[in-house]
């Protein structure tokens, strides 16, 4: 892809200066007055006290994605616990960090989510600097709300790092905008399986499908059939763009652009490798212009105006 990774930024291999004055516990003030790095943007910085755990999101690919909090706290983690969907790049800038594995991989048995929680709180007693990073944000379809309440119900300080999440950085990376002023007043978030791993048949799809012009699936792929039947039964027509967006975000990025009613034989025709996200809506067609890694790998764009709007779009 035309991004190529981000290198790290250069930050002290030692984190020793981030030590609280005060020594271990977990009553230590949040924040340290000033970064001991020059190289640092000037702000006031906070540290990762022993004892707590930060829920952090690494963002859906793309090292450089990664935010500045969550960068700051893979310098003074001591242990971090970390996803599937997490880069080994991002992994690598916490070499002093003991990385322990709690996701699903290659159909391997995972690790159930109530031992991940409780191995937070037991990493955390031990008085570690204890970083959960997880893909996209930790908040969206992650799990990241079960795992922080744990921490409440025993009493675990932590802090939240939100990322960027896969359904609307993965799709930016495709070039489609979630939101376009000529396309969509709204934007629903679907889940493709609810917890038992079956399409989500509790969701009101004829509601969704009439409230909101761009639906933006995760976890979709198993489930396609379904869902696109649902909406179009609900009445989207067949000829409404659809893109999925696999690997978004890294070298492997691959996008498959469908319709509502081609899109499962589309999938079967073509599989793509997961994670996939799945936006159902106009604002697919928009990548036609704004493939911009296709761009910059010296294409020309496929259509300057694929919403048909006739005139220049910086006009009202
Ligand atoms: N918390 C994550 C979502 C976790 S659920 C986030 O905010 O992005 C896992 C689903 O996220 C995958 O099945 C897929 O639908 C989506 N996903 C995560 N990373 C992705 C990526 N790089 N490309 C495409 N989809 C991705």
């Amino acid at each position: 892809m035309a991004a190529g990774p981000a290198s790290p930024p250069d930050l002290p291999a030692s984190l020793g200066a981030f030590s609280p004055a005060q020594g271990p516990g977990i009553e230590g003030p949040m924040t340290a007055s000033a970064h001991p790095d020059h190289n640092w943007p000037d702000h006031d910085w906070p540290v990762l006290q022993p004892g707590w755990v930060w829920l952090c999101g690494a963002g859906p690919g793309d090292p450089g994605l990664l935010t500045l909090h969550g960068l700051n706290a893979l310098r003074q983690a001591e242990v971090v616990v970390y996803d599937a969907l997490v880069s080994e790049e991002i992994l690598a800038w916490a070499p002093q960090a003991r990385l322990i594995y709690a996701g699903k991989r290659g159909g391997k048995p995972s690790p159930q989510q109530r031992d991940i929680s409780l191995s937070l709180i037991e990493q955390a007693r031990a008085g570690r600097r204890v970083l959960r990073l997880k893909g996209g944000d930790p908040f969206v379809f992650g799990r990241g709300g079960e795992e922080a309440q744990t921490l409440v119900q025993h009493g675990i300080p932590f802090r939240i790092v939100p990322g960027i999440t896969a359904g609307i950085g993965g799709l930016a990376y495709a070039g489609i905008p979630v939101t376009h002023r000529d396309v969509n007043q709204a934007v629903t978030f679907v889940t493709g399986h609810d917890a038992t791993g079956a399409a989500p048949t509790s969701l009101d799809w004829g509601a969704i499908a009439r409230g909101s012009q761009v639906i933006v699936i995760y976890m979709g792929i198993k489930h396609i059939a379904q869902i696109a039947g649902a909406l179009l039964d609900a009445g989207r027509p067949g000829d409404e763009p659809v893109a999925v967006v696999a690997n978004a975000a890294t070298p492997e990025q691959r996008v498959l652009e469908s319709t509502l009613a081609r899109i499962t034989a589309d999938l079967e025709a073509t599989p793509v490798p997961p994670p996939a996200v799945i936006c159902v809506g106009r604002a697919a067609l928009m990548r036609q212009a704004l493939d911009w890694q296709a761009l910059a790998a010296g294409a020309a764009p496929r259509n300057t105006d694929p919403l048909g709007r006739g005139r220049p779009a910086e006009s009202a």
